[in-house]
């Protein structure tokens, strides 16, 4: 078997449960973390690229002077939520809710904004619920 991206002979793993891509063709195990999942930058674990960016899905900016925010993890509440060019890229304030200003765990690996894969940002989100419960206490 080959996979339909790359064209390269699938080894013995990839065959027996084998990657498709969405109009059901093999591919391999490299081209489907290509062209289908991103490293979210909390867990550094997969997530699938075509949730990224959902509404309710988290960023993190660790850039202030690139993306005009404060450093924190955001939750996307509106689309679209930046605008951008080949050169730079501007996040929309009233697109975005700012969650938490803890940004210790990101590993945006040198760009001014990372994704969160659904998971984190689900834990995220509930945590922070919590504290706010707390604080309004
Ligand atoms: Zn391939
Ligand atoms: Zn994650």
């Amino acid at each position: 078997m080959e996979c339909t991206f790359c064209g390269e002979e699938l080894d013995i793993e990839e065959e027996e449960c084998p990657q498709y891509d969405n109009e059901g063709d093999v591919i391999c195990d490299n081209c489907y973390r290509e062209n289908f999942l991103f490293t979210c930058v909390y867990c550094q674990d997969y997530g699938l690229l075509e949730n990224r960016g959902d509404i309710g899905s988290l960023f993190a900016s660790t850039s202030e002077e690139d993306t005009d925010l404060q450093n924190g993890i955001y939750e996307i509440i509106d689309h679209p939520f930046y605008i951008s060019d080949m050169f730079s890229m501007r996040i929309l304030e009233d697109s975005v809710k700012l969650i938490s200003t803890d940004i210790s765990k990101i590993h945006t690996r040198g760009y001014p904004i990372g994704f969160l894969c659904e998971e984190c940002s689900q834990k995220i989100k509930e945590s922070a619920n919590e504290l706010q419960c707390k604080k309004s206490r």
